[in-house]
């Protein structure tokens, strides 16, 4: 009793034709005996003829109701599934790696063929860029030198010897793709190879010009001159047309992409376009308050600290930060105080401190008896600090 063909799949009896598709490609896959050297020849045979009938049949709208109507039987003589069909889809699937030719089968190509028409561009070029911070912001020129491929400037960039001439390829008659028509039991397609006399270009050249051995293109030392705009981030891409290599043949050139990488600065943390600062101050001018200077991407600018600035406390300079990456604005500068705590006292300045000591109520209290206020202030500290 030969095995239901949904089951061989593994597939429900009201499966898509997409469906049975993917579940006859994995399973064919499994089971190729070119493909799968571990399983018993015998046993893998005989399941990839198992499964590749079963497509077969459920594949064709007609014979898939036939068989829903009639089963294996058939209403007379059956599925003429033969040994002959078994083969042609065996050795389709092995003469080229699995997925292209299941691709060619179901028409999924993906492109892979290569007219005369699109001459092959030069390949795009890759390098990383180093900018400080500062730079990042303002927004720079720079200049640097890249080997790539440029046109041959001997036979400028056809590849030919100065005198003589391309011919048409007469492997392909010009047309740079060999196709090549192939039967097998899923039907016929077309299998379209770049030419490999010409290699697509459709044209031959007898005698190749010296310097670049035919390929039309050299490799020389470029310079390169990019514009970094301002406000460009840690990783931004900046695409410089037509200066990656040029193709072969005169074929036109890729693209050059640039990768720019900021580097950390010592003062100044980006977030975003805002730039974050901790500025160190004594607690004396914490407490009484003073005018200080504090690092800017533009320089040095003066703040004013109210008398009682905590330490930790922010103050902002709007606009002071990073220019936003092709837009209006600009972010913020962001200042954090941080009060410092004095090591190396004098005398007289450890006297004074220890009057100021006498004079001053500690933070908690000094005669704070009620557990409950004091560690209501604690709290209240502790949220100072979070901000
Ligand atoms: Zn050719
Ligand atoms: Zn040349």
């Amino acid at each position: 009793m030969p095995k239901d063909y949904y089951d061989v799949l593994g597939v429900d009896e009201d499966a898509s034709e997409d469906e049975i598709k993917k579940a006859y490609r994995k399973k064919a896959k499994q089971y190729h005996p070119d493909m799968n050297p571990d399983l018993d020849k015998e046993e893998a045979e005989e399941k990839f003829k198992e499964v590749t009938e079963a497509y077969e049949v459920l594949s064709d709208q007609d014979k898939r109701a036939q068989y829903d109507k009639f089963g294996h039987t058939g209403p007379s003589q059956g599925f003429d599934f033969n040994n002959q069909d078994y083969e042609r889809a065996r050795s389709a699937f092995s003469d080229s790696s699995f997925d292209d030719i299941f691709d060619m089968f179901f028409g999924e190509g993906r492109g892979r063929r290569r007219s005369r028409t699109a001459a092959q561009k030069g390949e795009d070029l890759q390098r990383k860029l180093r900018i400080s911070l500062e730079d990042a912001a303002k927004g720079t020129r720079v200049k640097f030198s890249i080997p790539r491929f440029v046109e041959c400037d001997h036979c400028n960039g056809s590849g030919v010897k100065p005198g003589s001439s391309k011919r048409t390829c007469s492997h392909c008659n010009g047309r740079g793709e060999i196709r090549q028509k192939q039967q097998t039991m899923l039907g016929s397609f077309v299998n379209v190879q770049v030419c490999p006399k010409c290699g697509g270009s459709g044209e031959v050249i007898d005698e190749p010009c010296p310097k670049c051995r035919g390929e039309g293109r050299t490799k020389k030392k470029t310079e390169i001159s990019v514009k970094v705009p301002p406000g460009v981030k840690d990783g931004s891409r900046l695409r410089i047309k037509g200066k990656g290599n040029v193709g072969r043949q005169g074929a036109p050139a890729g693209d050059l992409f640039i990768t720019v990488d900021v580097k950390e600065h010592d003062t100044f943390i980006r977030k975003g376009d805002d730039i974050l600062t901790t500025v160190p101050v004594q607690f004396t001018q914490l407490t009484l308050g003073d005018t200080i200077k504090v690092p800017t991407l533009e320089g040095v600018e003066e703040i004013e600290l109210k008398p009682g600035t905590q330490s930790g406390e922010k103050i902002m300079l709007r606009d002071y930060g990073i220019p936003h990456l092709n837009n209006h604005g600009k972010g913020d500068q962001i200042i954090r105080v941080k009060g410092v705590t004095p090591t190396d006292l004098g005398p007289e300045e450890k006297e004074l401190m220890e009057r100021l000591n006498e004079l001053l109520d500690s933070p908690m209290g000094d005669n704070s008896d009620e557990r409950e206020s004091f560690f209501e202030k604690l709290k209240n500290f502790r949220e100072e600090f979070r901000k």
